[in-house]
């Protein structure tokens, strides 16, 4: 038997070009594929920046699309680190830029979004129908988010195409662009009905994926119910309510090779669950580089990620005071939004030794938070997966988080029950209120530090919590069976 041909399509990819949490599954989840014997290709879009990392890319075949007067080239190599096979859509005019793949010099949307990711689904189409000359036709087409939201929609008036699936990684991003894009673009004029790609007279990509593709997911179970919900669904919820059971929700696993405290390269003192006291000296190094004063009984509070409105950054601002109360430290790495980089800036300013804040990204900077710090900050409004409470479950860096998507999912709350059951391996609240937020804080800390076995035991469990890929790249291949038996019952 020949191997499932899947083409994984993506617009970021860890190692080479990263965002957010949609770069560390598109750099992990091929590579569990491949290692379950699956014959797996990612395609990526050449940026200039991909192909500076990889110091060029040997030339596969030449595409004719509309969307550009020049011939779009199809580049081969290799995700760094794996045996993944790479395909780069390589347009000049699209993708030879510097800085981010979304965004130009100004932080704003490039104004020529719809055509650069059009043009990205076009390639991908022709190369999942076997048009390229490439003699390679894959069983199964994977889409995430919406910057490959048209691939599904493109194929699906072929009699002979692959089974397709859409992942969301983020509803909150779907490609809305002003109804007189669709015409710039030459899509089939068929595609621009409320049941295709038009949603509420404007042009959404996101749309082509829920609605064309086999089936349909997300990255947590509990996201998977709450974007099916006013509240979450943006609209949406009804055509994505309509799919009953073609969506479903996989947690993303993580990649323990990178974020594992005993031996993780990036931090001073390697440790594991059964020597957890050595825990502290990276708390203390990581003191001395945010200038804090250094004390290993102090209980430090960390929050790394995308300073936004989704991650509640407002909620610490407005529980800042409450918290500042007892005797802790913060200690936050991010940036996004001037509003916010500013309010955590100037409550460090005015609390240089309880609060210390570093704006920008920093790899290096994330792996020492997680191993120094007690707790784990993750406050979100709404959050699909999340992946920096599961690298805090395996650091023993206890996660504080809001019940909800994917923080739901991988935090159980510490209580009587669950203490007994030792299935505690973080603290859980509900509410929005700042309140919430700076009790749940306080009822951490004050078990931090007047129980430190208890402590110790919770995470002891967290540590040995499993999120690895190898669990949830079988769980798409459930996913992609689906999607292949739906392809087949069509009506
Ligand atoms: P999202 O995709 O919404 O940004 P996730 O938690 O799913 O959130 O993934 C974010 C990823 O980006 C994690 O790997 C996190 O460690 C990383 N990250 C976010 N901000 C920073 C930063 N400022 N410095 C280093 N890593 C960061």
């Amino acid at each position: 038997m020949t191997a499932q041909k899947i083409l994984f399509a993506s617009s970021e990819a860890f190692p080479l070009i990263k965002t957010g949490g949609l770069a560390d599954v598109s750099g992990s989840l091929p590579a569990a594929l491949k290692s379950l014997r699956r014959d797996v290709r990612l395609m990526l879009p050449a940026y200039r920046s991909v192909l500076q990392q990889l110091g060029g890319a040997r030339p596969l075949t030449t595409l004719e699309l509309p969307g550009t007067l020049a011939p779009v080239r199809i580049l081969e190599s290799q995700l760094p680190g794996t045996s993944v096979r790479l395909w780069l859509v390589d347009a000049a005019e699209h993708f030879d830029r510097d800085g981010n793949p979304y965004l130009g010099p100004d932080h704003q949307d490039w104004p020529d979004n719809a055509g650069r990711f059009a043009l990205f689904c076009r390639a991908i189409a022709t190369l999942a129908l076997d048009q390229a000359g490439l003699n390679w036709r894959p069983d199964l087409v994977h889409c995430n988010d919406w910057q490959t939201g048209l691939v599904p929609a493109l194929l699906a008036g072929h009699e002979h195409r692959p089974a397709t699936v859409f992942t969301i990684h983020n509803l909150a991003y779907q490609g809305l662009f002003p109804a007189d894009t669709f015409a710039t673009l030459q899509l089939p004029p068929a595609l621009w009905t409320m049941h295709g790609i038009e949603f509420y007279n404007q042009l959404s990509f996101i749309k082509g994926g829920i609605a064309f593709s086999d089936v349909v997911n997300t990255v947590s179970p509990q996201y998977a119910l709450e974007i099916c919900t006013p509240e979450f669904g943006y609209g949406l919820d009804p055509l994505l309510q309509s799919l009953g059971d073609r969506l479903s929700g996989i947690l993303n696993g993580v990649d323990y090779a990178q974020w594992n405290p005993a031996r993780d390269p990036l931090i001073p003192q390697p440790y594991n669950a059964y020597n957890f006291e050595q825990k502290k000296f990276n708390k203390l190094a990581l003191q001395r580089r945010m200038r804090l004063p250094v004390s290993d009984t102090m209980p430090v509070i960390g929050f790394i990620g995308r300073l936004v409105e989704q991650k509640g950054i407002d909620l610490i601002l407005a529980a800042l005071p409450a918290l500042l109360k007892e005797d802790v430290q913060f200690v936050m790495l991010g940036s996004g939004h001037g509003l916010l980089e500013q309010g955590l800036t100037h409550a460090m300013e005015h609390h240089p030794d309880r609060i210390a804040v570093q704006i920008g990204y920093d790899e290096e900077l994330a792996h020492l938070i997680e191993a120094g710090a007690d707790m784990f900050l993750m406050p979100s409004r709404f959050e699909p997966c999340g992946l920096n409470q599961i690298y805090s479950l395996r650091y023993g860096t206890l996660p504080i988080v809001r019940h909800t998507g994917g923080l739901a999912n991988t935090v159980t709350d510490t209580g009587e029950a669950t203490l007994a059951s030792n299935t505690a391996t973080g603290f859980v609240f509900h509410s929005t209120r700042p309140q919430a937020l700076a009790d749940t804080c306080l009822r951490a800390v004050e078990l931090y530090r007047t129980q430190p076995k208890v402590w110790r035991k919770v995470a002891f469990n967290a540590m040995h919590q499993d999120f690895s890929w190898r669990r949830s790249a079988r769980l798409y291949l459930t996913l992609y069976q689906q999607a292949e038996r739906q392809l087949k019952n069509r009506p």
